[in-house]
């Protein structure tokens, strides 16, 4: 029953929207303990709130076992270019976008994740490759996942092209790094690409800043007698 109407209110040109906006709902407006009824926007359709079973409702059925997942996603930027994956699956984030992305049940530290063989054919043919660990385990919790992501910033040169295996989640596009608000993300993606923008434009600022203050000082030193 709750497929069935989901399918029928959900809005099929943007479904990864729709999914994002009802799970950040839940995330903090109708929370388990204490939703915020008196301020929520479907209080007069809720039936819950109007039959007063706020505290009763979901019936929970069982306890779903959550499992760990650890995801190791690649910030690729080969000149003005990055990549993406499109997330296959029935998950939901099905359809979304993401970096290329190396999981594991387990966590990995650096030599072990470049001895995965998703990461050796990943990066194959690349000669020139610097990597920056930007983000360590970023926790987001889904009903049946604990999700720990991490964000390596990988500079590389411009000779080859990053490959995707044909087990890892969908095989790859190339695009300006300057469009990638066009592509639809989920909520970790989103989390690191706000604060990877926001840092890159406060280091701007402040390499302006010195610049600014050493050609202040250099223009000082030069009229000195
Ligand atoms: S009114 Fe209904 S939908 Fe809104 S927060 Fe309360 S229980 Fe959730």
């Amino acid at each position: 029953m709750f497929t069935e109407t989901a399918r029928m209110l959900i809005d099929k040109q943007r479904s990864g929207l729709f999914n994002q906006a009802i799970m950040e709902f839940g995330a903090l407006q109708c929370v388990p303990a204490a939703p915020a009824c008196f301020e929520c926007p479907f209080a007069s359709q809720c039936m819950a709130y109007a039959t007063k079973k706020v505290n009763l409702l979901p019936v929970k059925q069982g306890k779903t076992k959550v499992k760990e997942r650890y995801l190791y996603y690649f910030h690729i930027i080969q000149g003005e270019k990055t990549y993406l994956s499109k997330r296959q699956g029935k998950g939901v984030w099905h359809n979304l976008y993401e970096f290329p992305v190396l999981e594991s049940d387990v966590p990995l530290k650096f030599p072990e994740l470049q001895a995965n063989p998703v990461f050796q054919e990943m990066f194959r043919n690349i000669k020139e490759i610097k990597f920056r660990l930007v983000l360590e385990n970023k926790k987001h919790v889904l009903s049946h996942r604990k999700l720990f992501a991490s964000f390596y910033e990988v500079i590389v040169g411009k000779e080859g092209d990053i490959r995707a295996v044909s087990d890892s989640p969908g095989s790859f596009i190339r695009i300006p790094e300057y469009a990638i608000d066009a592509y639809p993300v989920h909520r970790l993606m989103e989390f690191y690409l706000e604060n990877y923008y926001e840092t890159s434009k406060q280091n701007l600022h402040q390499e302006a800043r010195i610049r600014k203050i050493d050609v202040v000082n250099n223009d000082a030193s030069s009229i000195r007698p």
